[in-house]
């Protein structure tokens, strides 16, 4: 599937309508959006993180924020 891109040509790592953090999921593993667009190929899917904190992309080990259980 496509990886949402900014009009720069970047991967998009929140959604346009209301900031939500983006991930993409592949077979095995989770990807950030920026791993995500260099794998695109493989990418199966792509959500928003709601609130898992301690979700972190596979491929470059970065959290990936999460809307609702940031610390404040
Ligand atoms: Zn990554």
């Amino acid at each position: 599937m496509n990886v949402d891109r900014m009009p720069d040509g970047s991967a998009r790592c929140f959604t346009s309508i209301g900031c939500y953090p983006l991930f993409y999921v592949t077979k095995s593993v989770c990807l950030c959006p920026a791993c995500a667009l260099s794998r695109e190929a493989e990418v199966e899917a792509g959500d928003c993180n709601w609130e898992d904190p301690d979700l972190t992309c596979d491929d470059c080990g970065e959290r990936i924020e999460s809307a609702y259980a940031e610390e404040p």
